[in-house]
């Protein structure tokens, strides 16, 4: 016997939790072989002194239905040293999707996630209809990560209904298909079934989208056909518009949790968003008060603030404005000219004066940055680097004796990849931290494939190694490496993933644990058909191996595509 991949002299963080050892690991048949001193020869050998081998990062919540098509990659999450991911979430899916109803799709992707239509129509070779073909699809094209992927109920509702979907309630025929549906998406190995409540998710015109015309009497019915196969995890985006809505929701959830038994899980947030938030201990308190009662439930959190990202290359807070939209659509050497103009600056600081008030309407990433309200400069921030600790711009303005539009536009002139970073929720780290420690919470929810210009939140796994490890010492990196690998197979229920183990996949990372961080995000235009997005990578990850391959060596795509379909507990297939 001989093995493909020999890594020696490995600091082994087996995602277990458990402390650190050393030993060499041996990689066969994209699993991994051989734990401990290993004499076996092999094809391959990996000198890994000094360097911490942990299993891949597992993010379930993405949004890379779209791009899975055009980014074999799987970037930017493949950056930050994930290896799984989760698609589908939120109701959002391509599939099932009537072939006339593809561009319609496609433009209410765009309205709620920031996903470019023309990217999607010149990205997409759409060889689907139905959810099985749609997984067939990804099981075919070249990739470098592990997807997994739910039914989407607005896709699904949409589907069935027609037009219907986006304004009347299911009729008796209507869930019956619905639910035959979600029972084939499972046999076919879909993860299970998402939904969204939330008042961010809305079509192009303005109106909710179709999940959210469904009352809970079909989700009931639907999560109820996923129980009869003691099969599929529930995945909701709550209603957060105030605390009341709020806590209506949670209350309804844990009825549906309680009668199906399912798995369930929903973005827990903090918020000052919203009409009288509820304070983040309300949720997790009700994840505790629902377990006890015999619910499965998570709460999904990031590792720190959502946020709304600003710069001269994407959106900034004025871009509305009627001098400066039309200086905005300019080609960036044309603007920066017309910025440093005096006359045409007085006139573009005066007009801030006539932004949207602020509001306590819940905004996401998306409405923040193409729907701005009057910014908060407290609660803005220039980035200097990926610590955390930079200055606000109205600190900025106070100190430059500026006005604070002012700051952004000198900000940006002297460095046009300049970032601002407007905090949505999660503003207060301490309160991040509350929640990430809570042992029925998730550290997930990067929302990679989505907001593609508005957020960038890929980077939260190696911001949990730098900040919350490193900087803060709040974990150890055991703990860290446990939440962001063996918690996350558990809870998806991903068999052979998440522990370094022999007959596990060999999903792999060796990384140095003192130079682990994300590096600063840019704004890039390598979309299909031009269009621009965020990009974000990371330095201090040596390798990262998935299904026994290397994939990155030191961030460098080594052109490997070993990346599988992640299937749940209810496939009837075969290969
Ligand atoms: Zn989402």
């Amino acid at each position: 016997m001989s093995l493909d991949i020999l890594i020696r002299n490995a600091t082994v963080v087996d995602g277990s939790g458990g402390p650190r050892y050393r030993a060499d690991v041996g990689i066969q048949d994209s699993r991994i072989a051989e734990i401990g001193r290993i004499l076996t020869p092999a094809a391959t050998t990996i000198d890994a002194d000094g360097l911490i081998l942990s299993p891949g990062f597992i993010d379930g919540h993405t949004h890379m239905d779209a791009q899975v098509n055009w980014d074999p990659l799987g970037s930017c999450s493949c950056w930050h040293g994930v290896t799984s991911v989760v698609m589908g979430n939120c109701g959002f899916a391509l599939a099932p999707c009537a072939p006339e109803d593809q561009e319609w799709f496609a433009r209410c992707l765009e309205a709620v996630e920031d996903i470019p239509t023309e990217a999607m129509m010149a990205g997409i070779d759409w060889t689907w209809e139905t959810f099985p073909e749609y997984l067939a699809t990804v099981d075919r094209v070249p990739k470098g990560i592990n997807y997994g992927a739910y039914l989407g109920h607005s896709a699904l509702r949409m589907y069935t209904m027609g037009e219907r979907a986006l304004s009347e309630k299911a009729t008796e025929d209507d869930l019956k298909r619905m639910g035959r549906s979600v029972a084939e998406a499972l046999e076919a190995g879909a993860l299970g079934f998402s939904s969204s409540h939330a008042t961010t998710h809305i079509t192009p015109d303005g109106s909710p989208v179709a999940s959210r015309i469904g009352d809970w009497d079909e989700l009931s019915y639907i999560i109820g056909e996923m129980a009869k196969k003691n099969a599929g995890i529930f995945q909701v985006g709550p209603d957060m518009s105030g605390g009341e809505a709020h806590r209506t929701f949670l209350a309804r959830l844990r009825e549906v949790a309680l009668k199906t038994g399912r798995p369930i899980m929903f973005s827990a947030l903090s918020t000052r968003q919203g009409d009288k938030p509820n304070h983040w201990q309300y949720q997790t308190d009700y994840l505790d008060e629902v377990a006890q009662a015999g619910a499965r439930m998570y709460g999904q959190v990031t590792t720190r603030s959502i946020n709304a990202i600003f710069s001269l290359k994407s959106y900034l807070p004025f871009d509305v404005l009627p001098s400066w939209a039309p200086l905005r659509a300019l080609p960036l050497e044309e603007q920066k000219r017309a910025l440093s103009d005096p006359s045409v600056r007085r006139q573009l600081i005066a007009e801030e004066a006539q932004m949207k008030p602020r509001d306590n309407v819940m905004q996401g990433g998306g409405a923040a940055t193409t729907d701005p309200r009057k910014p908060d400069y407290d609660n803005l921030f220039a980035m200097r680097d990926v610590r955390w600790d930079d200055p606000t711009i109205a600190e900025l303005a106070r100190d430059r004796k500026q006005n604070p539009v002012e700051v952004m536009i000198d900000l940006s002139l002297e460095n046009e990849d300049q970032i601002y970073v407007q905090p949505l929720v999660n503003e207060a780290p301490d309160e991040v931290l509350g929640l990430i420690r809570h042992p029925r919470t998730l550290a997930t929810f990067s929302d990679s494939g989505a907001h593609v210009c508005q957020e960038m939140g890929s980077s939260l796994q190696t911001h949990m190694m730098s900040y919350w490890v490193r900087d803060r010492e709040a974990f150890s990196l055991e703990e860290a490496v446990r939440m962001l690998t063996f918690d996350n197979a558990s809870a998806w229920e991903l068999p052979d993933r998440g522990l370094v183990r022999t007959g596990y996949k060999a999903d792999v990372l060796l990384f140095d644990e003192s130079a682990i961080r994300p590096k600063l995000p840019t704004v890039e235009t390598d979309l299909p058909g031009g269009s621009r997005r965020l990009v974000q990578k990371a330095e201090g990850i040596a390798y990262t191996i998935v299904n026994g391959e290397v994939t990155l060596r030191d961030g460098e795509a080594t052109g490997a595509n070993p990346g599988e379909v992640l299937r749940g507990a209810a496939w009837q297939g075969d290969s």
